[in-house]
């Protein structure tokens, strides 16, 4: 018993002095923690790491010396320990001393709210390990200090050593970042820190409510789109920085990985959506718009993944994150080279965004040194994208309205030409109609000459003759004065067409014609064809003297022409007037007139012709 206890002492020296022969970890000096500045002090060149693959082993298996030994602390000296994706837990050992005579506050801070599990061993005045489990995937009332990250208060006695241990292991890539701080100092970082937090939080807060706003006066569906993207980014940040409130969701917290990515993945797809209807992609890019419907649509599915298995999803879950940043990038710049002038502000927007984010995983790398602008970075490009889409929006409101004043300017502009088109073709059509009714009138007139007119010889017709008989009968009834009627006819007439032809003949009724027109001139005398070789004048207020009179001189004008007539005793033509005149009574009438001209025509035919004729 004796001997085997000391015989395991004994190799358990062994095993120490061969330990600390071959690793210059296990007689790396502890850190003296006694004489620290205000600023913190970085343990990334300060502790020891042990990679646990199978995430087995205990804090008393790190302890024992072959495992001990195999600590490597020749780690970079950066502002984190960067560890990749990996399904390894990681033991971090941080051997501490108090040079000085009185008792040390100090606080570990890790400052990566997205760590999975952290378990912290810390000694206590007894020297005894006091355990912490904590991280993002268990309850926030897991941790020690309130703080959005995993702060660790340690005290350590005046003169004392001890060595902290620190085990890890997440869902997502590993980063470590490990820092020592006087109480003091942190307060005061912690106090910055939340300031800074607070200034997103409230910038997104306002971006939120007031497109709220615009969305509920506006009635645009866009302002919903931006709204819902707006809050889910605003989610997610605060889930990725550990400040969303203590809560399960689905009995997992609410800080966890699975919720971040999944929260992730929302917000992207509110933001491709939001994409789709600022750029226009259904109508711009119709085949693009497919795949970012298609994008969506992947991107709702995936907290099903994450929430069954985060750790091996994670890594994938990143590069289709990189891949619909170079979506966005491509649509952005096409939309851009089509002139889609919202796709300006769209790829400002990302861009700055993008920044924000390279900036942190530089600074997450050791590349960039750790400032306001690389911790924050992504908080701080996402303000700038939100506050930029903003104006976007209402860049874009103002375009459209710019587009419909001008829309309603052309309106007036085509109604104001409509107007004057109608007036000209309306002057012009009552131009053409005055046009047309002249036409028409003179048409008329001569239609009305025509019809009043005998178409051979040119004077009054038989039409003509019986109004004008009427008028002037009702006239001199009137005023009481006589009319006088004369009737004309030519003498062998028929003999003359059978011998000189039809023609000739219709010639020499229109010479009769001219020269009873010629002979009977008076303005108020009517002279008129009354049919066949018969013509007729009519002479108000004259007498039956008067009438003979003016019958002879046409008889005398007939026969003083001379046309030659061979089948005629008297060898020209010649006519036969029969003439009266009536004084309109009571009891007569125009027919009257007619029946005494011709019953005088008729003496004068029997009297031997060329003569007038009376009763
Ligand atoms: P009378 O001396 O008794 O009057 O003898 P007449 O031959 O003239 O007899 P009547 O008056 O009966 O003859 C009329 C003739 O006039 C008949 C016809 O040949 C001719 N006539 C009637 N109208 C026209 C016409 O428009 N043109 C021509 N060329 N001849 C006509
Ligand atoms: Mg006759
Ligand atoms: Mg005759």
């Amino acid at each position: 018993m004796h001997v085997s206890r000391f015989s395991r002492q004994l190799l358990a020296c062994l095993l120490l002095a061969v330990s600390l022969l071959s690793s210059p970890s296990w007689a790396a000096e502890p850190l003296d923690v006694a004489a620290l500045s205000d600023q913190p002090l970085s343990l990334t060149a300060h502790v020891a790491l042990l990679e646990d693959p199978d995430r087995s082993l205990t804090l008393a298996d790190v302890q024992r010396p072959e495992l001990a030994a195999r600590f490597t602390t020749d780690l970079p000296a950066s502002s984190a320990l960067g560890l990749g994706f990996t399904r390894s837990a990681y033991w971090l050992r941080l051997p501490l001393r108090n040079t000085s005579s009185s008792d040390v506050q100090r606080m570990l801070a890790v400052e990566n709210p997205r760590i999975s599990v952290i378990q912290a061993y810390l000694p206590d005045a007894q020297g005894q390990y006091q355990v912490v489990v904590t991280g993002c995937d268990m309850p926030g009332s897991s941790k020690v200090y309130p703080n959005r990250n995993y702060i660790f208060p340690i005290s350590l006695p005046a003169h004392s050593e001890q060595v902290i241990y620190l085990r890890m292991e997440s869902s997502v890539g590993l980063l470590i970042p490990l820092q020592l701080w006087t109480p003091q100092a942190f307060h005061a970082h912690e106090r910055d820190d939340y300031v800074g937090q607070a200034w997103y939080f409230g910038i997104a807060t306002a971006m939120i409510l007031f497109n709220l706003m615009l969305l509920v006066s506006l009635r645009d569906r866009i302002y919903l789109l931006y709204v819902t993207f707006a809050t889910c980014t605003f989610a997610t940040l605060a889930i990725k920085n550990g400040l969303a409130p203590d809560l399960l969701l689905g009995g997992v917290p609410l800080n966890s990985n699975a919720v971040y990515y999944s929260g992730t993945s929302l917000a992207l797809a509110a933001m491709l959506l939001f994409m789709r209807r600022m750029l226009g992609t259904p109508q711009l890019l119709p085949r693009t718009d497919r795949l970012l419907i298609a994008l969506v649509a992947l991107y709702l599915l995936t907290p099903l993944a994450y929430a069954v298995a985060l750790p091996l999803f994670s890594r994938a879950a990143i590069l289709l994150n990189l891949a619909t940043a170079l979506v966005v990038i491509g649509v952005g710049v096409a939309a851009a080279l089509k002139r889609q002038r919202s796709a300006y502000f769209f790829l400002g927007a990302f861009a700055l965004l993008m920044l924000g984010g390279a900036m942190t995983s530089l600074r997450a790398m050791g590349v960039m040194p750790t400032n306001l602008f690389t911790v924050d970075g992504i908080q701080l490009g996402s303000a700038m994208e939100m506050i930029l889409l903003a104006f976007a929006l209402a860049d874009r409101y103002n375009v459209m309205r710019r587009e419909k004043a001008r829309v309603r300017e052309q309106l007036l502009h085509t109604q104001q030409q409509l107007v004057h088109t109608l007036l000209s073709s309306e002057r012009e059509l009552e131009q053409r109609v005055a046009q047309r009714t002249e036409e028409l009138q003179v048409l008329n007139s001569k239609l009305e000459t025509l019809s009043l007119t005998d178409a051979l010889t040119g004077i009054a017709n038989r039409r003509h003759f019986d109004e004008v008989l009427e008028q002037e009968w009702a006239r001199a009834q009137r005023i009481g004065s006589p009319l006088a009627l004369a009737i004309l006819d030519v003498d062998w007439f028929k003999p003359y067409n059978d011998h000189y032809g039809h023609p000739a003949g219709d010639a020499c009724l229109r010479q009769i014609a001219q020269t009873l027109a010629s002979t009977v001139c008076r303005s108020s005398d009517l002279v008129a064809r009354y049919g066949g070789e018969e013509f007729v004048f009519l002479a108000p207020m004259t007498d039956a003297a008067g009438a003979q009179a003016m019958a002879r001189k046409v008889v005398q004008a007939v026969a003083a022409q001379a046309l030659p007539h061979e089948v005629s005793p008297l060898g020209h033509v010649s006519v036969s007037v029969g003439v009266v005149s009536l004084l309109p009574s009571a009891d007569s009438n125009p027919q009257m007139l007619l029946q005494h001209a011709d019953a005088a025509l008729y003496q004068a035919k029997k009297q031997g012709r060329n003569r007038v004729g009376h009763e």
